[in-house]
C-alpha cells in the first residue's frame, strides 16, 4: 500500500532536484527537496561518520583531556563569488580554520550555514561544495553539521555561507593580541592586498587585466608547523578586513605597545601597487585571506622566518618591523626619508563585500 503511494505521488511529482537546474523554495522547506539537496550536494562532498549520523547535532569526541577549546565564527557575503584564485567556498572554510590557527589551536570542526537566493544554479552550488572538501582536505578539518535556507529571488544575492569552528589548543600555548612587548620582532608572511586586489578584477572595477589572484589559503597546517619549533610567538592575526595598517593598530592598542614599521619593507606585488597608485588605494588597508602577522621576541625572528620560507604559504615572510616601545598604543610607518607617520584603523568601508 505504502508502495503504491509512493509511486503515485512519483508519477505526479516526479524527483525534482537531480533534474532542477536551480535551487528553489521548496530546497529550503525541510522536507523532501531538502532531503534531496543534502543527499546530492552536501552528503556528497562532505561525508564523514560524524556527518553521516543525520541527528539534529553532532556528537564528537573530543581530545579534551588537556589545554583548551577555541571556537569562532564567520559569516562570508563575498562578490563576486568565484574571483581569480579562489571562491565563496574556499574562503568561508579558510576564513574560520584560519582565526583559530591565530590563536594557536589546531581546527577540528566546522558547521556550516547556506543561505541561498532562489533560483541559484545547482551547478554553482555544487561548485561551492566541491571548493569547500579540497579546502577542508587541506587543512584536515571536517563539517559535521550544517544548515540550508532558501530565500525568495531578489531577497538575498546567489549565496551567503556562514561557518563556525572548533579547535583544540594544547596545554602552555598563550598566543594573543595583548602579548606583544617591546623588543619584539614583526613578520608578514606575504605579499600584501592580493585579495582585494583580485576581488577588484573580478569587478571588473580596474579597467585593465592583473595576473593577481585572491591569496584566500587555509594556514593552520604552516603555522602548527610554526609553533612545534617556535612555541614562544606572542602574537598572531590574520589582517582580512581592514588590511595589514588595521590589524597593527588593533595589537598595538591590546597590547599597549608602540609598534614601528618600515615602509620598504612592506611585500607589495608590482600589480597591486600599481592599482592602490591609479586607484588611490593604501596597500595597507587591502584586505588578504592568506596571510598572517606574526610577533615574536627577536631571537627568534630569523628561525621563524627560515621555518615559513619552507612553506608555500611563507614563501615570501619578511621581517616589517618592531615593538619599539610600551605604554604607546600607535602605529608608525617608517617612510624611506626617515619620517615617521602614524597609521590609524581603516576609517569607512573601502571595498564592501570583500570576504
Ligand atoms: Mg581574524
Amino acid at each position: 500500500m505504502i508502495d503504491e503511494q509512493q509511486n503515485s505521488f512519483n508519477l505526479v511529482c516526479p524527483p525534482l532536484i537531480r533534474n532542477n537546474k536551480n535551487i528553489s523554495l521548496g530546497h529550503g522547506s525541510g522536507g523532501f527537496l531538502t532531503h534531496e539537496l543534502i543527499k546530492d550536494i552536501f552528503n556528497k562532498y562532505f561525508a564523514n561518520p560524524i556527518l553521516d549520523e543525520g541527528n539534529d547535532g553532532a556528537v564528537v569526541n573530543f581530545p579534551l583531556t588537556e589545554g583548551k577549546m577555541v571556537v569562532s565564527t564567520d559569516a562570508h557575503i563575498i562578490s563576486p563569488l568565484f574571483y581569480p584564485g579562489g571562491d565563496i567556498g574556499r574562503l568561508a572554510v579558510s576564513g574560520t580554520v584560519n582565526d583559530i590557527a591565530m590563536m594557536g589551536a589546531k581546527p577540528l570542526f566546522l558547521t556550516a550555514s547556506f543561505i541561498i537566493e532562489e533560483g541559484f544554479p545547482v551547478e554553482s552550488l555544487e561548485k561551492i561544495a566541491s571548493s569547500m572538501k579540497i579546502t577542508c582536505e587541506e587543512a584536515g578539518v571536517k563539517i559535521i553539521a550544517g544548515d540550508t535556507k532558501v530565500t525568495e529571488k531578489g531577497k538575498g544575492d546567489g549565496i551567503y555561507i556562514s561557518t563556525t569552528g572548533v579547535g583544540w589548543l594544547p596545554e602552555g600555548r598563550n598566543i594573543q593580541g595583548q602579548n606583544a612587548i617591546k623588543g619584539d620582532a614583526v613578520i608578514i608572511s606575504g605579499t600584501i592586498g592580493d585579495h582585494a586586489t583580485a576581488i577588484l578584477q573580478a569587478r571588473g572595477g580596474l579597467g585593465f587585466q592583473t595576473n593577481v589572484t585572491s591569496d584566500v589559503s587555509p594556514l593552520n597546517q604552516m603555522l602548527e608547523n610554526l609553533l612545534q619549533q617556535v612555541p614562544n610567538i606572542h602574537v598572531m592575526r590574520d589582517p582580512t578586513r581592514g588590511g595589514l595598517g588595521t590589524t597593527l593598530v588593533e595589537i598595538s592598542q591590546q597590547s599597549n605597545v608602540c609598534i614601528q614599521i618600515k615602509e620598504n619593507s612592506l611585500p607589495i606585488q608590482r600589480e597591486v601597487k600599481t592599482v592602490c597608485e591609479m586607484l588611490g588605494f593604501d596597500p595597507l588597508y587591502m584586505a588578504n585571506e592568506g596571510k598572517v602577522v606574526i610577533i615574536l621576541p627577536e631571537e627568534k625572528c630569523s628561525v621563524a622566518l627560515d621555518i615559513l620560507h619552507r612553506h608555500r604559504y611563507g614563501q615570501n615572510a619578511v621581517r616589517i618591523g618592531s615593538v619599539v616601545d610600551t605604554n604607546k598604543a600607535r602605529v608608525l610607518l617608517q617612510t624611506p626619508l626617515g619620517t615617521n607617520r602614524v597609521i590609524e584603523m581603516l576609517m569607512g568601508e573601502m571595498l564592501p563585500r570583500i570576504c
